[in-house]
């Protein structure tokens, strides 16, 4: 059985995009994952295909129609698809691998990419989407945000990556970031590479990896120290199917 992706977005075009190449693109080809791309245009129903209304309470910009988003989604999802439904938004959750290894261990995602000032928040809440943001800043739609997403489940995917890929030591996996690399030459303008990455030691290796990951860690990234029950960990959180509007 496949990882299911969906992606609901003004813009189907943008996809597979980069996810049809390298890693992704062949994991695709050999089955081990699908992605549609649906227009949430499809599921406007006045002769100029609206899907977007002035905000309530004024401002700026247009926001995406609580009906048609929630028409797209059931156009989209089948009844009973156990998928979680995602909303990429910057106000949502910060995106971090332990979400990630979620989803990627589950059936699928859908994922909703909006544009303008964003969705009308009534069809995001009674539809239980799960609202992530890549990041704190702004982009001008969900669409990069999804791929973001995807390329990161789709890598942990069984059979995805092979052993020269391996996910266990990489960045986040035990809330450190990873130990810096190296490789040849043993001596590039002057610059040597550590010497105990060539003596052979794997105890000592692991050992002084170990360090540089902490003291990385320590350095630039001290929040993740205390990653578990941050707010966006989702640690232990349950994923809510798409197809069940609440
Ligand atoms: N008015 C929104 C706000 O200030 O939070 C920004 C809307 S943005 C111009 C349009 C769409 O891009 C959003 O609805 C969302 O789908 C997507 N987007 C922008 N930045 C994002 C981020 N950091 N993470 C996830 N999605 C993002």
């Amino acid at each position: 059985m496949s990882w299911n992706a969906t992606v609901l977005t003004l813009f189907p075009g943008m996809f597979p995009g980069p996810l049809g190449t390298s890693l992704a693109g062949r994991a695709m080809e050999r089955g081990l994952w699908s992605l549609e791309a649906r227009d949430i245009r499809d599921a406007a129903t006045d002769r100029h295909r609206t899907v977007d209304d002035t905000p309530f309470g004024g401002g700026a910009g247009m926001v995406l129609r609580p009906d048609v988003v929630d028409a797209a989604i059931a156009a989209a999802v089948p009844e009973g698809d156990a998928r979680p439904l995602v909303f990429l938004t910057p106000r949502g959750v910060p995106l971090r691998q332990s979400l990630v290894r979620q989803l990627a261990a589950g059936p699928g995602v859908v994922a909703l990419c909006g544009r303008y000032e964003g969705v009308d928040q009534r069809v995001v809440e009674a539809r239980g989407m799960i609202e992530v943001s890549i990041g704190d800043y702004v982009l001008s739609g969900g669409e990069l945000a999804a791929m973001v997403l995807l390329d990161a489940c789709v890598r942990l995917i069984p059979g995805v990556m092979g052993a020269a890929e391996s996910a266990e030591e990489e960045s986040f996996s035990s809330n450190l970031l990873e130990y810096p690399h190296y490789t040849r030459p043993a001596e590039w303008r002057g610059l040597r590479v550590p010497e105990v990455l060539l003596s052979g030691h794997h105890a000592e290796v692991a050992r002084w990896r170990r360090e540089r990951s902490e003291a990385v860690t320590r350095e630039r990234r001290p929040d993740l120290l205390t990653e578990q029950g941050r707010p966006g960990s989702t640690a232990g959180a349950p994923l809510h199917p798409a197809a069940s509007p609440a």
